[in-house]
């Protein structure tokens, strides 16, 4: 006779033979682990609590990702302070950040970082990304790592471009380059993605034959009638890694703005390899 106790027993055992025959199989379904790094040395952005609200809410909702959060807050007035906050910074870095620790996470994201972060390694921070890992930035991620004069910093090779300037806010069309990717779904924004308003970047060490572009403007976004290439978000691969940049996020609405977090989100899938997406440049 079968009774309750041996349907148990057995069901309890097959879960086991799965599990022994694929011991990654619960590893891989539950939540990827993402560092979100906050950390500034430069300019501290107010919309730094809120991207940490909604990345961390982002993560809960969809099921997609679990965040951990390496943060410095502003840098203090005070002088003795300030020591102490570039102490406690490089300390949580270290711990964050080292060879071994990286190893943990399926990816990295940088949310408005800015200036030259202390890393316990930057070079093996790089390996971890070329090994295989996400990097998403948003952003003040390209206003870190500027590199030495006339000299391009590895970080922001990686990045596929670097902040230079902006001019005053404004509101923008951002032109969809690629309406089939998951961080510019057609479906999700039509034509294009308007913002009312936003800091827009203009951009340095930047190269379309390197990336695959994904938001641009047609005309400069202070100067309307002067016509250009304006790249505003774009992915690339870095060695067997994922790269997803969009310099938009400077303000507390853009990252409560619902398809803003569409954009992140799709972008965040894709550097996961979650979701299928082109990554080829358009151009040659
Ligand atoms: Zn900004």
């Amino acid at each position: 006779m079968i009774t309750t106790r041996h349907r148990f027993l057995l069901f309890a055992a097959v879960t086991l033979l799965l599990a022994w025959v694929n011991p990654s199989a619960t590893a891989a379904d539950g939540p990827k682990k993402l560092l979100v790094v906050t950390t500034t040395v430069g300019f501290p952005h107010s919309s730094i609590p809120t991207a940490e609200k909604v990345l961390t809410q982002m993560g809960d909702k969809s099921g997609v990702f679990t965040v951990e959060i390496v943060r410095s807050g502003p840098r203090p007035r005070d002088k003795e302070q300030a020591t102490a906050w570039m102490d406690k910074m490089t300390k949580d870095l270290a711990e964050k950040m080292n060879p071994e620790a990286l190893k943990k996470y399926d990816g990295f994201i940088f949310a408005n970082t800015t200036g030259v972060l202390p890393l316990p390694d930057k070079q093996a921070f790089l390996a971890a990304i070329r090994s295989g890992k996400a990097f998403v930035g948003m952003h003040s991620a390209s206003d870190t790592f500027h590199g030495e004069k006339g000299t391009v910093d590895p970080y922001i090779e990686m990045l596929g471009g670097e902040f230079l300037t902006h001019g005053a806010q404004a509101g923008v069309e951002c032109l969809l380059r690629d309406p089939n990717h998951p961080a510019t779904l057609k479906k999700d924004f039509g034509e294009s993605f308007c913002i009312e308003q936003e800091e827009i970047y203009l951009m340095k060490n930047y190269d379309s034959s390197k990336v695959h572009e994904l938001l641009v403007l047609d005309k400069h976004p202070n100067k309307k009638t002067e016509k250009g290439h304006f790249p505003v978000a774009w992915c690339k691969e870095y060695g067997a890694g994922k790269v997803f940049y969009t310099s938009l996020g400077h303000r507390e609405d853009v990252w409560e703005n619902a398809r803003y977090q569409k954009h992140i989100l799709g972008g965040i899938k894709w550097a996961l390899g979650m979701e299928p997406g082109d990554a080829k440049p358009q151009t040659k």
